[in-house]
């Protein structure tokens, strides 16, 4: 293996075998590749790209750098949705449970809040008790008896992602469409899945601004879903205005227990049938019937007390996470709401502190905002617009700012 002689063919343009790549992801796994030589050629692929073959052959070493999920056989089909990421995005929490009412497995393993978007795995731990870190044997036996769980990366499950990720938030290479591709592509593929959705989030809040971006990248998740025997769809979906009416942990969960009870936002639901019905091929109506007779619901309290969470929490789940600032901002005029940027809303949300600045920080899951008004809506003057949660007098005020800047009347 001699690495440096790599880094320069890709430095200069060049190609590198599946071989190469598979001999590289496993020395990096082994400690055997130090960061800085990782680094060097994540930027080399940040500036030259890979090819699909690269592509896929980055994204199988990945997948194959720890355990892939062994399911026995004549088991129901496994399917997931993967979101790229947006500001209110609970589906995974309404979804996950909305498919497992019909005979499919859903092994969901899910990631925390990156940026300015949220986790769900964050907005799990606001449930007391919720645990996320199962073994696998934990998961098999889960799923065997309720068809679900929601679980976070174990040490041993795509392990090369993990530290490959690290390094690129580090060193300026996040946004490459080949390494996207590879990390979000190699956990899916560890969970041995039949079919996936990706929802490939475009708008102010998503990593991709653009629809053509969106779709440049939702060709290639596809490709490499498909190409490794995953049956992939993809929904490109706007994320300029938070979805559903709230942001923020434990704010986010209430929202999704009114969801999984039938109370839902328009918005939130239509995307999450749409989501199920396009990864199952069953109708939209068999899954709002299972919103509607409570199957739903109950599927969810069987999956929090499967993961050792308090059931009896979810219904007031405000309670256990107060948050001592609770303030609702007017509309300082009657008019049509034109904007809510889903950016500037992700932002205070952290600064609120519902994300993390550094990955050491704690995470407050009282914080966010509620009841959050849609574009198109008509207000009158004086009637909120939002409310905000906040820990101190000095979150409240920086959101307050915030939000006047983020919501446009005309
Ligand atoms: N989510 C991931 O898991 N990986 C990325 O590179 C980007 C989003």
């Amino acid at each position: 293996m001699h690495v440096p002689h790599w880094i320069e063919r890709k430095r200069d343009g060049g190609e590198l075998t599946a071989p190469e790549i598979a001999e590289l992801i496993a020395g990096f796994t082994a400690g055997e590749v130090p960061d800085y030589q990782m680094a060097a050629l994540a930027m080399a692929i940040f500036f030259r790209g890979m090819t699909p073959a690269e592509t896929a052959a980055l994204t199988a070493a990945m997948r194959d750098s720890g355990r892939v999920f062994q399911w026995p056989a004549g088991t129901p089909p496994k399917v997931d949705k993967h979101s790229t990421g947006g500001i209110g995005d609970k589906v995974s929490l309404v979804l996950a449970p909305l498919l497992a009412c019909e005979d499919f497995w859903v092994p969901m393993v899910s990631g925390r809040g990156l940026g300015i978007t949220g986790g769900t795995l964050d907005k799990l731990e606001s449930i007391p008790g919720f645990d996320v870190q199962l073994s696998e044997k934990a998961c098999l036996r889960q799923i065997e008896k309720i068809g679900v769980f929601m679980a976070g990366q174990t040490r041993d499950f795509c392990p090369a992602d993990k530290k490959l990720y690290a390094l690129r938030d580090v060193s300026g290479t996040v946004p490459s469409q080949a390494l996207i591709i590879a990390s979000i592509m190699s956990k899916k593929l560890a969970e041995s899945l039949d079919r996936l959705v990706l929802d490939v989030k475009f708008g102010c809040g998503a990593f991709m601004k653009t629809r053509g971006e969106a779709e440049e990248l939702a060709r290639g998740l596809a490709e490499a879903g498909n190409g490794n025997g995953v049956r992939t769809t993809a929904l490109l979906t706007p994320m300029d205005e938070p979805l559903g009416r709230t942001v923020g942990n434990a704010l986010e969960v209430v929202e999704s227990v009114e969801t999984l009870q039938n109370r839902g936002p328009a918005d939130l639901v239509d995307l999450t049938l749409e989501l199920c019905a396009s990864v199952t091929d069953l109708p939209r109506e068999t899954f709002r019937r299972h919103l509607e007779s409570g199957a739903a619901w109950n599927k969810f309290v069987q999956l929090v007390e499967a993961q050792a969470g308090d059931a009896t929490a979810l219904e007031n789940l405000a309670e256990f996470h107060p948050a001592p600032e609770i303030v609702a901002l007017s509309a300082p005029r009657d008019g049509v709401i034109r904007r809510i940027d889903a950016r500037a809303i992700g932002l205070a949300s952290v600064l609120l502190g519902a994300g993390r600045m550094v990955s050491a920080d704690e995470i407050d899951y009282a914080v966010g905002f509620s009841g959050i008004r849609k574009t198109g809506d008509v207000v009158t003057k004086g009637e909120p617009l939002l409310t905000i949660h906040a820990r101190d007098a000095a979150g409240l005020e920086m959101a307050r700012q915030a939000v006047e800047k983020a919501v446009e009347i005309e």
